[in-house]
């Protein structure tokens, strides 16, 4: 149990925009259970002075890739446009190892910890052949360590440059093998309880990495187990030409007909949508997660 006593100023964040001062704030387990004038300290709990603190709930991010973390400075990539930035880092991530993962993970989450931020989701989508069965497993352990409350994304892509896809074969996946590797992480890890510090959701990376198929497969399989679904959209014009050449459809089209609107999908980014696109969204429900400071380079 923890007991927040005095509190300078408890910014709520409720529906009705509450401030308090004065407060005291119980949390027990891992919900809060009283915001009342004064609480008596139960038995073992840990009390903080909160007298000359402001208090307000942690931030949520919404869209991460962890393991990026350790190549966020690597030239030429770091003043490239989003598909050379992504050709550029492909070969490095052939190479990606368990402990790096289990090293970038320790570091987003303590990063976002210190930010404020309790709550994260996190886009693991490289699957080098060899160590494909553990990078999520290390992540879970790595966010429990550390405390933060966390969703990952089983990522993947399927679409390589052989079917006319970006990234190289070297680091796309069978679909056959992302979906088994999903059920497991599903079956393993997540956790549909309220406050659950850890669950799962699917996340096929983008329109341009992984095939129709596997869309619309995850889709139906997530539905099914109800977990959440995640993909980057609309992030870029060049995604948009992709699409267009592709698909003969915006990529929001293409999206839908695949069976992802509704309000058990979030998009990262969603900066190229025009208005009849926001008008679906909106209808549907369907979630976007803004990345300013990306959004803004690109
Ligand atoms: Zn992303």
């Amino acid at each position: 149990m923890l007991l927040l006593k005095d509190i300078y100023h408890l910014a709520t964040m409720n529906d009705a925009g509450d401030r308090l001062a004065g407060v005291d704030v119980l949390v027990e387990g891992n919900s809060i259970s009283r915001v009342e004038a004064s609480i008596d300290p139960p038995h073992g709990a840990h009390v903080i002075d909160c007298s000359s603190m402001l208090v307000l709930p942690g931030f949520v991010n919404l869209h991460h890739h962890f393991y990026q973390t350790l190549q966020r400075n690597v030239p030429p990539a770091q003043n490239q446009k989003l598909f050379d930035w992504l050709t550029t880092l492909y070969n490095i991530w052939e190479g990606l190892s368990v402990d790096a993962v289990r090293a970038s993970t320790r570091l987003a989450c303590a990063e976002l910890l210190l930010t404020g931020c309790t709550m994260a989701s996190d886009q693991m989508y490289v699957f080098p052949s060899g160590v494909h069965e553990e990078l999520i497993d290390v992540e879970v352990e790595a966010a429990r360590e550390l405390g933060l409350r966390f969703h990952p994304t089983r990522g993947s892509m399927s679409r390589g440059r052989s079917q006319g896809g970006l990234p190289p074969d070297s680091v796309v996946q069978t679909e056959a093998d992302i979906l088994k590797d999903s059920a497991r992480l599903v079956e393993h890890h997540h956790d549909p309880e309220p406050f659950a510090m850890t669950r799962i959701a699917l996340a096929p990376c983008s329109p341009f990495s992984v095939t129709d198929s596997l869309m619309a497969e995850t889709a139906e399989f997530a539905r099914d187990k109800g977990v959440l679904l995640h993909t980057h959209l609309a992030e870029t014009a060049d995604e948009t030409e992709y699409c267009l050449k592709t698909y003969g459809k915006r990529p929001l089209a293409v999206m839908k007909e695949l069976g992802w609107v509704g309000r058990d999908v979030w998009f990262a980014h969603g900066v190229h949508f025009d208005s009849d696109e926001l008008a679906l969204l909106a209808e549907t429900g369907t979630g976007i997660a803004h990345c300013p400071t990306s959004n803004m380079r690109l």
